[in-house]
């Protein structure tokens, strides 16, 4: 597919990117490669200064590389630059962290001395999805900067404009050339980088459909892989919540970023006492919101990404309806030349509603209504998907309690979804494996490598057997 910047707003085809020659390729394995054995010999604190200047240059920049983001794919641009602050927090955050977590940890043993080093293995192929471009980016890279591993970029072909800027500010701060080198890569490009000896890892997020051919061309070269997929996060509303305090954060755990959030809530879960009163507010706030220019200030639903995301959501929407799903609210056509989706809520989705088990990637919320707190979680857990999720309790307890038995890598309770660096990031089932972000994500691609050693060997000390 061609790597283009094409404006959801306005419609205007803005640049189109040329796509890597093998030459191209080669020559990055060869300069990363090289980089990854210099860097072995170097301690990783080395890199911590070069990380922080990548900070400060994203908050120097903010208001530019926000636009950027907006032109590539038309999120509102205070969340752009929300957005390039987060990326700041996380370098700055892996730059003053990764020397502590990723000392060698001891372990109590018979053997002699013992610990596990944490090395280094190579380059990491990662494919990266639109809907956060710098952040999706900085989640992976600045953990494996540190840690040493050099990184290519084969970023979505509708935001290349961003994955340009990314690599920019990393060649401005100072960061050694092949630190991260992005590529305009096509399907079968990515693959055989992957194939190739001297990368050891893959990090993707993306859908479940790419995740499946990337992790397959991982397996079949054996090369270690993290998966971030989709998800159809639940939104649990248990009886003794409070909804005013359930509608501060209802609204926006579906709009935000248009509702193309791998973590948006997607299925709302509400007990019967609150359920009509929910719908009825969500409705209300749904119907305030304002579509326009993604770079006005005033504008509260952005477009979707492009032309192809929203066809394929009124195309779920109109199947769900098919199916028997009622309108609570939107589905009425925005007049306006961009990629706008409306606003919609979707009730009374059964079992056998193709809507009952998609993951909706746009502004659609699906409320469903549950009489005790078990069919709450049986509603949550059933479900391919696993990322994450949110409840509401009147009690903390309760709420911990019910959210607990979900089956997802992320659960918040009496709260929205945060991302931070500290916090791991991650599903189950087909929302993918393995972290990013935390110490979790910095040991994603690190050899933990044991060392056992002994002033003289003892061979009566047997016990753990020769191998
Ligand atoms: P996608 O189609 O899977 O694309 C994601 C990336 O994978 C893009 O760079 C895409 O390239 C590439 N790709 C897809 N198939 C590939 C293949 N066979 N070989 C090599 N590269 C391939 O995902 P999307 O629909 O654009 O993104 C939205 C999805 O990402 C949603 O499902 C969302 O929930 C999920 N997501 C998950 C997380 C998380 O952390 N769990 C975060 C954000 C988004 P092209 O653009 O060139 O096709």
């Amino acid at each position: 597919m061609a790597y283009q910047t094409i404006n959801p707003f306005t419609n205007e085809v803005l640049k189109t990117y040329s796509n890597a020659t093998t030459e191209d390729i080669e020559s990055t394995l060869t300069t990363e490669h090289a980089l990854y054995k210099k860097w072995r010999n170097e301690p990783v604190v080395n890199r911590s200064a070069v990380l922080h200047k990548i900070a400060d240059l994203l908050r120097e920049n903010e208001d530019e590389l926000g636009k950027i983001i907006v032109e590539d794919m038309g999120k509102l641009f205070k969340e752009a630059v929300g957005e390039v602050e987060l990326c700041a927090l996380i370098a700055d955050y892996f730059a003053d962290h990764s020397e502590e977590l990723l000392k060698p940890t001891k372990i109590k043993s018979g053997a002699g001395d013992a610990w596990v080093e944490k090395h280094s293995t190579g380059i990491i192929m990662m494919v990266e999805p639109w809907n956060f471009p710098y952040y999706q980016i900085m989640r992976v890279f600045a953990p494996n900067f540190m840690v040493g591993n050099p990184m290519i970029l084969k970023h979505a072909s509708n935001t290349p404009g961003s994955a340009v800027s990314f690599e920019k500010i990393i060649n401005e701060a100072g960061a050694p050339v092949g630190s991260l080198k992005n590529l305009f890569l096509s399907y079968d490009q990515v693959s055989d980088i992957i194939a190739d000896p001297r990368v050891q890892g893959v990090a993707l997020t993306g859908s479940e459909r790419g995740g499946k051919s990337v992790a397959a061309a991982a397996g079949q070269n054996l090369k270690k892989n993290t998966m971030e997929l989709g998800g159809t996060d639940a939104f649990i509303v248990l009886d003794d919540a409070d909804l005013n305090e359930v509608m501060k954060v209802a609204r926006n755990v579906r709009i935000y970023n248009a509702g193309q959030v791998c973590t948006s809530s997607k299925r709302f879960i509400v007990a019967d006492n609150l359920y009509d009163e929910f719908v009825d507010r969500l409705s209300k706030q749904f119907a305030d919101l304002k579509p326009g220019d993604p770079m006005d200030p005033e504008t509260t639903l952005a477009p979707m990404s492009s032309a192809r995301a929203k066809e394929k959501l009124q195309k779920q929407v109109d199947t769900a309806i098919a199916a028997g799903a009622k309108v609570a609210y939107g589905n009425e056509p925005i007049d306006l030349p961009g990629q706008f989706f409306p606003a919609t809520i979707l009730t009374d989705i059964k079992k056998d509603n193709p809507a009952y088990s998609e993951e909706m990637f746009g502004p659609v919320a699906h409320i469903y209504k549950v009489h005790n707190d078990q069919e709450a979680i049986d509603l949550a857990n059933d479900s391919n998907y696993g990322l994450g999720g949110i409840t509401f309790s009147g009690s903390k307890e309760h709420g911990v309690k019910v959210a607990s038995q979900v089956e997802t890598g992320m659960e918040f309770v009496n709260t929205f979804m945060y991302t931070l660096p500290e916090l791991p990031f991650g599903g189950v089932k087909n929302s993918g494996y393995g972290r990013e972000m935390s110490n979790l994500g910095l040991d994603a691609f690190v050899n933990e490598q044991l060392i056992v050693a002994v002033d003289k060997p003892n061979l009566d000390n047997l016990a753990g057997g020769l191998f």
